[in-house]
């Protein structure tokens, strides 16, 4: 994943909110990113904290990331499991080896923004 990307298409939003919504800044920025998502928190935090400089809109903004566990489901034993591991992971039904479904982890969104 490019995290420099992200950001930039972050701030676009931001800046389209402030736009529409006639904000002169934005105080808080609340992402929900999956841990399937591929996208490194940090290497995130870090290219948003480059922009700050050149874009005023997020001068003094804090954003808060929250970190959605995988969850996946078997389709064949009808049981959903949750994975903490970030790392590469075995997405295989621990009772009959099928491969499970993802239902949550891969997200990546803005749920809230706040702004002045
Ligand atoms: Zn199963």
């Amino acid at each position: 994943m490019h995290e420099g990307a992200i950001a930039e298409s972050i701030v676009d939003i931001l800046k389209q909110t402030a736009l529409e919504n006639d904000l002169k800044g934005i105080v808080k920025v609340h992402l929900r990113i999956g841990k399937l998502s591929g996208v490194m928190v940090d290497a995130l935090l870090f290219a948003l904290e480059a922009l700050r400089t050149e874009e005023k809109i997020i001068e003094s903004t804090l954003f808060e990331i929250e970190r959605v566990d995988v969850v996946a489901k078997c389709n064949i034993c009808n049981r959903e499991f949750s994975f903490d591991d970030e790392t590469e992971m075995a997405l295989i039904c621990p009772s009959c080896g099928m491969p499970l479904e993802i239902i949550s982890g891969k997200e990546m969104e803005i749920v809230d923004i706040e702004g002045v």
